[in-house]
């Protein structure tokens, strides 16, 4: 089976537009969206209503849908998350917001397990930022591979032979002896200086994860962000990739 893995799409319909335009031509049988669909971006109606319409897909929550359906606290927020959520709550259809509601903090696929930021607490949506954070989560992992998001940096944090090693973008080999904490980046708002839209493909076959980047139309989608008079940072930090 090959899965298709995107995160923090953040209302960004021109990055994943594009990035399903290139898992189209990956032999996909099965998608998944490891949280904050919505947040930041001008279209998170459009953005959620693509997701949906991936079969067969699993769909798991971020802090921008908890914050979107006032479950966590938006002062922790930072000034721009927090005015864009308060947009976003008003933009989007109960319908939508119904359906963000269904989605469940942690999945078990089977060899891997899915959760926005981290395994402790998801709940409080920590951040693995470091190797020392990833193997305090590889403590809680019960299977091989736990895909993450949150921090907007596609990287793989691994531990094979009592080694710790962390590995920039690229790809991986699994093995089962191993525990891989792979962050898929960000489909529409990357922070690792890598302005292109991230995403990944796992073979569980192969045992083989790569991470993936492909360039998308930044400037039409941070025009949008201007026009619905959200923060000008937002639409700024896109061309940077910060
Ligand atoms: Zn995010």
């Amino acid at each position: 089976m090959r899965y298709g893995l995107v995160a923090d799409i953040h209302g960004n319909l021109e990055a994943l537009e594009t990035v399903l335009k290139a898992l189209s031509k990956e032999s996909i049988d099965r998608y998944i969206s490891l949280g904050d669909i919505v947040g930041y971006g001008a279209e998170p109606e459009a953005c959620v209503a693509l997701v949906r319409s991936l079969e067969p897909m699993a769909s798991i929550a971020g802090n921008h849908e908890w914050g979107a359906l006032a479950l966590t606290d938006i002062e922790n927020f930072n000034e721009y998350a927090r005015e864009a959520i308060l947009w976003t709550r008003r933009v989007l259809s109960r319908e939508c917001l119904e359906y963000l509601r269904s989605f469940k903090l942690v999945c078990e696929g089977g060899r891997f397990t899915m959760v926005h930021g981290s395994l402790n607490s998801p709940e409080r949506f920590s951040y693995i930022l470091d190797i020392d954070d990833a193997h305090e989560n590889m403590k809680s992992m019960t299977a091989p591979v736990c895909f993450i998001g949150h921090t907007h940096f596609a990287e793989i944090f691994y531990c094979e032979d009592g080694k710790l090693k962390r590995v920039a973008g690229s790809g991986v080999k699994i093995r089962k002896d191993g525990r891989y904490v792979v962050n898929v980046g960000s489909v529409g708002q990357p922070r690792d200086g890598d302005p292109r839209a991230a995403y990944a493909v796992y073979d569980d076959e192969k045992e083989t994860v790569e991470i993936e980047r492909v360039s998308y139309d930044i400037e039409s989608a941070s025009r949008k962000i201007i026009k619905e008079g959200l923060p000008e940072r937002l639409a700024l930090r896109l061309f940077e990739g910060r």
